[in-house]
């Protein structure tokens, strides 16, 4: 009767019978005598232990054919045994060579450059750290996908081929048949607020695309973006959400990602400090207390990178920036009425020096005010048309944001770059693998 397989994950529950595992070989030694395996498959790590004169001649022999990242089945008891890597180990007594791996794997033991890495990016998935990061990127998006379940909201997907467009610039363009130019869509915001006049909450989950020249730690041109999208929630029912959202994803992964956030070495008591409600600091004080740190920016500019890390500086957990100049949004933002030269907006940045992690607003519900800033911004009316139905019939108040997911993986990894928080990442000068 043969073994049955056994995922690494699943030996708890195997201890004391045989079972097969199957993986790749990341370590080999031998004493001569004694030999190890260090296997992966994917869910763990297993140390798998080969004694020469308890083993048929073929068994012991097949050990000396195997390279690092051959594939194997190893089939033998397994023990618990706390010093082995992964807590547990195999007496082995059989082993077969499914796919060889000749001995010039590209990545080995020792520093390689981030450029020749992200040559081999195919290759270098298979370490443990970036393993261990594409886990937790899984567990952030399922916590997102339950957190917006959980309350109510509907997934809905918006088009990547699009014609109307919610940003000026940095748009990658292709031809669309008879009808010009197709755009992929930067966000799915706009087609969010239809859907949310016809399901109330909503979120999109997909990839946006940014042609930006960009060359930052923090921009890709392809990213993964959440945009929930809310009838009847104003400015401040927004940044509820977004720092519940927020703290949801961060308790989520401290609690069941402990051995992966191990891997990385990642400061979690930095991680337990983010706990809802975030503080908010208005654009125009923001302004006020980066003067007094020696930045030059006036009242009106955007925040620049720097600019947002000496704010998050003064903190532990996230921070709101709230109501932003007019001129440094987009279009659709509601102007605040209590200051018609800023808007009902928020920026959500990250602490340890991340930065921007959500962009958020109330949007303009008024149909006149709305196709003014259109006609300001020199936007084409005609491809907005649509756009403005939702303002004219049965017009709405209501709000949304929009979350980058490898920025957030970024943070809570605590990788310095987000390009480690994808598994094939597009940036200016990479498209391969
Ligand atoms: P930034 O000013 O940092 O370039 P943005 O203001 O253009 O960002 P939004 O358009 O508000 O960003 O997008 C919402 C979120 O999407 C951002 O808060 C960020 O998390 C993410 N994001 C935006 N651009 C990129 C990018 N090029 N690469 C990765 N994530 C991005």
């Amino acid at each position: 009767m043969s073994t049955p397989n056994a995922l690494i994950s699943s030996l708890p529950q195997h201890v004391g019978s045989p079972v097969t595992v199957r993986g790749w070989v990341t370590h080999l030694r031998s004493s001569g005598k004694i030999a190890f395996i260090v296997l992966r498959d994917g869910t763990g790590i297993l140390q798998c232990v080969l004694v020469k004169n308890q083993l048929p001649a073929e068994v012991w022999a097949g050990f000396a054919e195997l390279t690092q990242e051959s594939c194997v089945a190893v089939t033998g008891e397994v023990r618990a045994e706390a010093r082995a890597p992964g807590g547990h180990e195999m007496g082995v007594t059989g082993l077969e060579l499914l796919g060889a791996s000749p001995v010039d794997y590209p990545i080995q033991p020792k520093e390689h450059g981030v450029d020749f890495l992200l040559d081999q990016r195919h290759l270098w998935l298979r370490a443990p750290r970036q393993v261990a990061i594409l886990r937790i990127r899984h567990e952030i998006e399922q916590a997102i996908h339950d957190f917006f379940y959980e309350r109510e909201f509907v997934h809905v997907d918006t088009p990547i081929l699009t014609a109307a467009i919610g940003e000026r610039s940095g748009l990658f363009s292709t031809e669309y048949f008879d009808q010009g130019n197709a755009y992929l869509a930067q966000t799915g915001q706009l087609y969010g607020e239809a859907a949310a006049a016809a399901l109330g909450r909503i979120y999109t989950f997909g990839p946006t695309f940014r042609a930006e020249k960009s060359k930052t730690r923090r921009h890709l041109t392809e990213f993964w973006m959440i945009e929930p999208e809310m009838a009847f929630y104003d400015t401040h029912d927004n940044m509820r959400l977004q720092e519940d959202l927020v703290s949801h994803i961060v308790r989520r992964v401290l609690d069941r990602r402990p051995s992966e956030l191990a891997e990385l070495e990642r400061d979690v008591s930095m991680l337990e400090k983010v706990v809802a409600p975030f503080p908010r600091i208005d654009y125009g004080d923001a302004v006020i207390t980066l003067q007094g740190k020696g930045s030059a920016i006036q009242w009106g500019d955007d925040l620049g990178a720097e600019d947002e890390s000496l704010l998050v500086a003064d903190y532990h957990s996230p921070i709101f920036i709230c109501n932003y100049p007019k001129e440094a949004k987009a279009f659709y933002m509601k102007e605040n009425p209590d200051d018609p030269r800023t808007v009902l907006c928020n920026d959500c940045l990250a602490p340890e020096g991340y930065g921007e992690i959500i962009g958020g607003s109330q949007r303009e519900d008024d149909h006149d005010k709305l196709l003014q800033r259109i006609h300001e911004e020199k936007l084409p009316v005609d491809a907005y048309g649509w756009y403005l139905d939702q303002r004219k019939y049965g017009t709405f108040v209501h709000s949304g944001f929009g979350i980058g997911l490898e920025r957030t993986v970024a943070w809570i990894c605590g990788t310095p770059h987000i390009r480690e928080c994808i598994p094939f990442p597009r940036m200016m000068h990479r498209l391969y693998p």
